[in-house]
């Protein structure tokens, strides 16, 4: 059994380089059992694995819940962490768990049944949030954000009955990207989706293993895993238009650039705070002919972006 402190920074989950291999795109595996499905499969698993290191997700004796919508993200969310679980370095429980909200037409046999077959330790969690949803929110308005908050408040609460420490959810690369661009534009804040927070009470860490995962790579997994998908338009909720603006026009850069979208995900974890404009993250007042900055001095400079990585025609791209 490792040390506390080689679960913290556990060599063998280091299973790829990010910069060697960056999120690839393979043909379609159309057969669960064909070598392109291999290859996805072992790229999914190292991407989760090099995540799990990179922000030190699980350590070893964490029981971690697993939130299972009976979406494509968190079936391979699921799948991908058992994998992994019988070839980690350290030991570590993993319970599965839906929350049935009472949508209508819910389909509450799918993932029990999904999940006994599977033999993982589950929970199905029953609570009536859609009733509380629909008599709060005034027709036609969106309500996504009582119903998440909700979902929040009771996945919390059981995590803490079943002694869960850490709480998975199956939000990808493209995911985290969407919120970095929605908080840009509709509120003004340099901020994404972070692989791992506390919540509010302290109570719960919270992480998204599959962050440098791309949604293309888990839909193609999915659809050769057949995984019994539960649709997501139960509720009868509008889909965000503007977080569909925002996927759409990600979409398109990275038709007119392959590799933007995973440039600018790695912009996310190589900021260099004395170059951007916040007097909060960097000492600027303070700042004189003695203060050492990393990034050098740019005052008069040109900067050279290599076109391979980073197309030089940023002024030419429409936005939206
Ligand atoms: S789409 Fe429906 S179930 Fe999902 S968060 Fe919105 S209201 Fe809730």
């Amino acid at each position: 059994m490792p040390s506390h402190d080689e679960a913290l920074h556990p060599v063998q989950w280091t299973v790829i380089d990010m910069q060697d291999a960056p999120m690839q795109d393979h043909p379609t595996p159309e057969k669960e059992h064909s070598g392109n499905f291999y290859r996805l499969k072992r790229q999914l698993e190292r991407q989760v694995a090099q995540a799990i290191t990179d922000y030190g997700m699980i350590d070893d004796g964490d029981t971690v819940l697993v939130c299972l919508s009976g979406g494509k993200d968190s079936y391979t969310m699921l799948d991908t962490l058992l994998e992994l679980q019988k070839r980690a370095p350290i030991s570590f429980r993993l319970v599965a768990m839906n929350l049935d909200q009472k949508q209508p037409g819910f389909p509450n046999h799918i993932l029990p049944e999904y999940l006994q077959n599977l033999g993982v330790e589950h929970h199905i969690l029953e609570q009536d949030t859609y009733s509380v949803v629909k008599e709060k929110i005034p027709e036609g308005k969106t309500m996504c954000s009582l119903c998440s908050r909700l979902r929040r408040g009771a996945i919390y609460t059981f995590a803490k009955e079943i002694g869960a420490n850490k709480i998975a959810l199956g939000h990808h690369r493209d995911d985290i990207l969407e919120t970095f661009f929605m908080n840009m534009f509709f509120g003004s804040r340099l901020k994404a989706m972070p692989p791992k927070l506390v919540s509010d009470d302290g109570q719960n860490v919270v992480i998204r293993p599959l962050a440098y995962c791309t949604e293309k790579d888990i839909e193609r997994y999915a659809r050769a895993r057949e995984f019994p998908i539960i649709p997501c338009n139960l509720c009868g909720s509008q889909e965000n238009l503007q977080r569909r603006i925002v996927g759409e026009m990600l979409e398109s850069w990275e038709r007119q650039s392959p590799g933007r979208l995973n440039n600018i995900f790695r912009a996310l974890s190589h900021v260099s705070a004395s170059h951007l404009l916040d007097p909060n993250l960097f000492d600027f007042r303070g700042l004189t002919r003695d203060t050492q900055v990393d990034e050098g001095d740019i005052a008069f400079d040109q900067q050279d972006f290599k076109p391979e990585r980073f197309e030089d025609q940023l002024e030419e791209l429409p936005l939206l």
